[in-house]
């Protein structure tokens, strides 16, 4: 019945019920290693916290619900759930993915998985053309972050499965960004969704934790074994503040959406504005995929001043007072970034420009504060 939900009572109740011991509506903290056993093999699901944790389990169990998915694994970091992801890949399998990623993932592929004999392409993939000319019978895996980040771009999920699908290439998604909230790649044909559960899932930038959520039983199996066998899992106490921030998702991210609407139209009237990067515009590039794939425009947006240099954004940044200087994004406090400096900086120079990362480019993940308050600290420090 529960998987029969809408959205927003999925996020408290997908998934969930009451703790068998003691009826706990919460799932405690099943902060232990292991299981007593009655007899060798005789257990009650659990042998050793590595394989399976309770706590764990609840939480893979709501993270399956909100992507729509039938399997969720949980990891340390949203970097160890892609770490799983590619260790499904053998040496001269391809990947093709997006010129305007995560820096993060941009390093695991390049300064880690590279070394392991697998080949990655990176392409502008609002353009289909990018993809379809390099895929050969080498290609297994299609890797897709949407919305970009921090360009903002917007990628048709729908689309790239779809281009996928006829040669048996699997398509995962990064939706840190939008959130299942905004968009459940799994109903759009992607084959794996992977969160950086840090940011908007767990909401608060209290815990570092990532995941994935699957439909095909045999990758998910696969996945299982990978999660166990390479045990880059996440502990109880971080599964279960990720259960607990999952449970208000759907209110932040509505007011998230509600606080950057406001802020990037205030930006693009401003005058010392050049440019405000926020799929919600009309004239977006991918505005109309964005309409069509997401519910909402989300809480994140790039902007560059008019003659704005490296110093004029540092400036900027160093001015504000509510908006807090940090890495990380979706938290419910606003943060300001500077992508060639932070997020960015392990992205060569050359190619990070190419796609827009500029020294000027100054990104805004937008909390759920009072947003006349947030437009009046962006107001003194633009000037
Ligand atoms: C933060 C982030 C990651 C990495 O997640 P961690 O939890 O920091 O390991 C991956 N993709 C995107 C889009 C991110 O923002």
């Amino acid at each position: 019945m529960k998987e029969k939900l809408h959205f927003n009572s999925k996020t408290i109740h997908g998934g969930q019920q009451p703790d068998k011991a003691y009826g706990a509506v919460m799932p405690p903290i099943y902060q232990t290693s292991t299981y007593a056993q009655t007899t060798p093999g005789g257990h009650k699901g659990f042998e050793y916290s590595r394989t399976h944790n309770p706590t764990r389990q609840a939480l893979e169990k709501s993270l399956a619900s909100i992507e729509s998915g039938k399997f969720g694994f949980a990891f340390g970091s949203g970097l160890a759930a892609m770490d799983a992801v590619l260790k499904l890949l053998k040496p001269g399998d391809e990947i093709i993915s997006t010129d305007d990623l995560y820096g993060g993932s941009y390093r695991l592929f390049t300064k880690i998985f590279e070394d392991f004999g697998l080949k990655f392409h990176f392409v502008g993939m609002d353009n289909l053309q990018n993809i379809s000319l390099l895929i050969n019978e080498k290609t297994k895996l299609i890797w897709v972050e949407t919305p970009t980040n921090p360009m903002m771009n917007v990628i048709d999920i729908k689309a790239i499965s779809a281009l996928a699908k006829p040669h048996g290439i699997f398509v995962a998604v990064d939706n840190t960004f939008a959130s299942p909230y905004l968009q459940q790649p799994l109903t759009l044909g992607a084959d794996i969704v992977m969160h950086s559960a840090t940011k908007y899932l767990a909401g608060h930038s209290d815990v570092v934790l990532g995941s994935l959520v699957l439909n095909n039983e045999a990758l998910a199996e696969r996945i299982g074994f990978i999660q166990n066998a390479s045990g880059a899992i996440c502990g109880p106490m971080d599964s279960f503040l990720t259960l607990r921030g999952i449970k208000t998702l759907h209110v932040r991210m509505q007011r998230h959406c509600e606080n950057a609407n406001a802020i990037a139209n205030y930006l693009k009237k401003h005058s010392k504005i050049e440019k405000v990067y926020w799929p919600g515009f009309e004239d977006h590039p991918n505005h109309q995929v964005a309409k069509t794939q997401m519910k909402d425009f989300g809480g994140m947006l790039s902007f560059v001043t008019k003659g704005g240099d490296y110093s004029a954004s540092i400036k900027i940044i160093e001015k504000l007072k509510l908006f807090t200087l940090a890495e990380s994004l979706g938290g419910v406090e606003s943060l300001a970034g500077h992508p060639a400096s932070m997020t960015h900086a392990s992205i060569p120079k050359n190619l990070r420009e190419k796609s827009g990362v500029v020294d000027s480019l100054i990104r805004l993940s937008v909390g759920i504060e009072d947003v006349r308050d947030l437009i009046a600290d962006l107001k003194q420090a633009i000037g």
